[in-house]
């Protein structure tokens, strides 16, 4: 029997378990936490669209074995929440049973897939092994009229930092001498206009950088199919491009689906104040997993400025809950956005109404130091670590650095 399992090695997850972990240290109990996931690192996700995506890892035993949390490297089959149990598939196929106390989710989203003719062909940037097949592409493109014309398809957070960052890494791969090798990126968009969940905004200062940076707006269409080397759209256009990548729309973990309980269009499970689910009793949800109120009218986003707060906050109920201290409310930091333009800046807004803070160059450290420092976790310090791992402590300063 384990007190606390957790499901999931990433943002949530690894937060879940230091939480956990805090309060145990803090009353001197005995709770065993389990954290269980596939791999052997933390994949910082919100950097997979930046060039060399391999080294977007974190080993998850350099933060857990210093804080006394076990990690089980195997990938969840089944959850059994009347019965508390889970059962789990390690390296060598064979199967693991769990029973526990308390159940973190926390095993994040899914790209939906694309459905479409030749989905085959299409990369994405959602996993860490997808990225890395996509970044080998780029880096070994054969002669011919589609090598260096790539298209984004979605343009959301994801698709736009996709989009904006490949003009820079094309023209990095590409022959400035040959007029041939130029780079062309087309983004295209279902909606009639870009970032259409970013709302009015920041669209502007996107809307600039996409033009400095040459990219092509396609609105209010999509792709109707792909085939090696060309790609065909829904108003019937083609076009010859090597690199098509689908960036429309996630989906919280199918594992979501056992869980008995209320989903939300993004398959995410309702949860209460405290992050439990409310009809599964002992299991909490966090991360990509969760439909949690961020503020009054508002929902969390599936986004590291959420997933980290999720984390701790059911991190520590789960142990609080086990110890019969008071549960916290999860309160999350006033939300905040910054998206990357590549070698146009960014753009930072505060808020819901995501009100434009600043663009450019001041915009881009401030995502330079959220994404290479900010998000990154302490290691190996098991003080420092549980420190950061309450919920009252913001996402770490920019001076903190691995
Ligand atoms: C390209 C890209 C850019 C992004 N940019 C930003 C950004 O700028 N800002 C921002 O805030 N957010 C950004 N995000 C979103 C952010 O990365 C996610 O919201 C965040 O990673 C969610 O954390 P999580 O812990 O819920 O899930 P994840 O980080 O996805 O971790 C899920 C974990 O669960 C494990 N898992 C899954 N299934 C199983 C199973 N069956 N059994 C065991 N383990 C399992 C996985 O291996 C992984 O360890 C971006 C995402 C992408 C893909």
């Amino acid at each position: 029997m384990v007190d606390i399992l957790i499901i999931g090695g990433g943002f949530a997850g690894v937060w879940s378990a230091a939480a956990a972990a805090r309060v145990r240290a803090e009353t001197g109990s005995d709770l065993s936490i389990t954290l269980i996931a596939p791999g052997k690192d933390l994949v910082i996700r919100p950097r997979l669209y930046e060039a060399d995506p391999d080294r977007m890892r974190v080993p998850l035993d350099r933060f857990l074995t210093p804080i006394g949390v076990r990690h089980v490297p195997a990938t969840v089959s089944s959850i059994d929440a009347g019965n508390r149990t889970v059962t789990a598939i390690d390296r060598g196929g064979r199967p693991l049973d769990f029973r526990y106390r308390r159940l973190v989710l926390a095993t994040g989203s899914r790209l939906r897939p694309a459905g479409i003719p030749g989905a085959e062909h299409l990369h994405d940037v959602d996993t860490i092994e997808r990225a890395v097949a996509l970044d080998r592409h780029l880096r070994g493109l054969p002669e011919g009229p589609g090598r260096r014309t790539a298209v984004v398809v979605g343009a959301g957070f994801t698709g736009l930092e996709v989009a904006t960052e490949l003009a820079g890494r094309l023209a990095a791969l590409a022959d400035p001498a040959d007029p041939a090798d130029r780079p062309r990126v087309v983004l295209v968009e279902r909606a009639g206009e870009i970032g259409p969940d970013l709302g009015p905004g920041p669209r502007p200062a996107i809307a600039a950088a996409l033009d400095r940076l040459g990219i092509e707006v396609r609105l209010g269409q999509s792709i109707a199919s792909v085939a090696p080397g060309a790609v065909s759209f829904t108003d019937g256009t083609e076009l010859a491009a090597d690199t098509v990548i689908w960036t429309a729309g996630v989906q919280a973990s199918p594992l979501t689906a056992q869980i008995p309980g209320r989903r939300d269009a993004l398959g995410r499970l309702q949860v209460d104040g405290h992050l439990h689910v409310p009809e599964a009793p002992g299991v909490l949800a966090a991360g990509d997993t969760a439909a949690a109120t961020a503020e009054p009218g508002h929902l969390v986003l599936q986004c590291c400025q959420h997933a980290i707060p999720l984390g701790k906050y059911a991190g520590h109920n789960a142990a609080a809950g086990l110890l019969g201290l008071p549960l916290a409310t999860f309160d999350p930091a006033p939300y905040a956005t910054c998206v990357d333009l590549g070698g146009a800046g960014a753009v930072l807004t505060s808020g819901w109404e995501r009100t434009v803070l600043s663009t450019g160059d001041a915009a881009k450290q401030r995502k330079i130091a959220t994404n290479q420092e900010r998000i990154y976790p302490p290691l190996d310090d098991a003080a420092e670590i549980l420190r950061a791992a309450d919920y009252r402590v913001g996402i770490r300063p920019p001076a903190a650095r691995i």
